[in-house]
């Protein structure tokens, strides 16, 4: 397709509203509460874990610290109903802030951080960068801070004192990756005390925070033609934001399963935690809202063995410079639509039955799509797919985008592709 053709099929309403939602949610905590919005514009309430549920129909969700859960049930489902799971996460690779924030040396002021997930390091220098979390209040509450502005930077040593750079960047983790954000000497507690007031709250009454740092550069398009998309967090917000706008396209709908979208955070460290996919946060919404329709044991079982979930989560688009470490049959491009991920070692969940839904989807939508499997030569990376099919034992297919730089602090893909993902997963959603 040339580009003008393929600009006037595709609406970049979508790819839009992406980049307005990758710029409001620099951590896990604000991309739910982003979601939330999206979610509740399309008529979705919240409901709280600790409440009794109900056996209305409409959309719901519940947000636990940096996960999401969203479902729509149709008029007049019975409890037996498969569901159909869209499953993402919300965290992305960075520097997150230390217990005891205030460092320095040699007459800088710094902040200390630890490294969160598989971060390329040199992608984190000599970027500007800002600050956002959450903060946990002395009464209980929380409240969530974005600072957007150039705030911190961890400075590249220059080359006059390395000359060796170039034939490798060596960095050590504790030591070189401190970002600095002024000068003087050191004071305890000035991190916090200016986060809190950036928050509007007390510093004193600040007792805990999860606080990281996000790149300030806003998303954009890239290329001459503007085909390609530049941003930070693609992975895995493209597939959040996707997810999300899919499940309010189709609520209202009258539907053949209980579409659901789960937003797990941890997926970079592991999914090991309350809000990760090896929590029981999905199995536990499944069951209660079987139950909370009436349903038995029975119907929960009979629900499960129908169900299906498409996990969605960025996936290797073939990089031209390095196109030996590829595999040579497969290599998935930018626009070309979504990619199905497959592995035979069970690092992608994706067999041939998951396929076959996979590719229903996508004929559905009209959508093209691709496939992508790693060169034997290269450990394969996973995602939140093996770990859902394990865990409630239901079908699971791995799908995803392809991109480049993928976990670097600025991440590289196609402009039309968040758009070609929304419409597979709205028409998977729709059965
Ligand atoms: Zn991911």
């Amino acid at each position: 397709m040339s580009t003008a053709a393929r600009q006037a099929a595709f609406d970049r309403t979508h790819t839009d509203d992406l980049i307005a939602y990758l710029s409001s949610s620099p951590s896990p905590f604000h991309a739910v509460a982003s979601a939330a919005e999206r979610l509740e514009k399309a008529g979705f309430r919240r409901v709280q874990e600790t409440d009794a549920w109900d056996a209305a129909a409409g959309g719901r969700y519940l947000i636990r610290g940096g996960a999401l859960i969203a479902w729509y049930v149709p008029e007049g489902v019975g409890p037996e109903t498969p569901f159909r799971v869209v499953g993402t996460h919300t965290d992305s690779p960075n520097l997150r802030v230390k217990p005891l924030p205030d460092t320095g040396s040699a007459g800088w002021r710094q902040v200390a951080v630890e490294i969160y997930g598989g971060v390329p390091l040199n992608t984190w220098l000599d970027r500007d960068l800002g600050l956002s979390g959450r903060l946990a209040l002395r009464d209980g509450s929380a409240v969530l801070v974005q600072i957007d502005e150039p705030l911190l930077r961890v400075p590249q040593l220059a080359i006059h004192l390395d000359r060796q750079v170039n034939e490798g960047l060596k960095l050590d983790k504790q030591r070189h990756l401190t970002p600095i954000w002024g000068l003087g000497a050191v004071t305890e507690g000035s991190l916090i005390e200016f986060v809190a007031e950036r928050a509007g709250v007390a510093a004193a009454d600040v007792v805990g925070w999860d606080l990281m740092t996000h790149d300030v550069q806003p998303p954009s398009y890239l290329g001459k033609d503007r085909e390609l998309l530049a941003g930070p967090r693609l992975d895995n917000l493209l597939s959040v934001h996707a997810a999300t706008a899919a499940l309010a396209a189709v609520a209202g709908a009258e539907l053949p399963y209980i579409p659901v979208l789960a937003a797990f955070d941890h997926e970079e460290t592991g999914s090991e935690s309350d809000t990760g996919a090896q929590s029981p946060l999905l199995g536990n919404v499944l069951d209660r809202s079987v139950y909370a329709r009436g349903g038995t044991p029975e119907d929960r079982a009979r629900a499960l063995a129908g169900t299906v979930c498409l996990s969605s989560d960025m996936g290797h688009a073939v990089h031209p410079n390095y196109s030996e470490r590829h595999e040579p049959g497969h290599h998935p491009m930018p626009n070309g639509g979504p990619i199905l991920k497959v592995n035979v070692n069970n690092r992608y969940a994706t067999d041939a039955v998951g396929r076959a839904v996979f590719a229903a989807a996508c004929e559905k939508a009209g959508v093209p799509w691709q496939t992508f499997v790693s060169n034997n030569a290269m450990p394969c990376g996973t995602t939140i797919g093996p770990i859902t099919a394990a865990r409630l034992g239901i079908t699971t297919v791995d799908c995803g985008i392809a991109a480049l730089s993928m976990h670097s602090a600025r991440e590289l893909c196609g402009a039309d592709d968040p758009f070609l993902l929304a419409s597979a997963i709205k028409a998977f959603l729709e059965g």
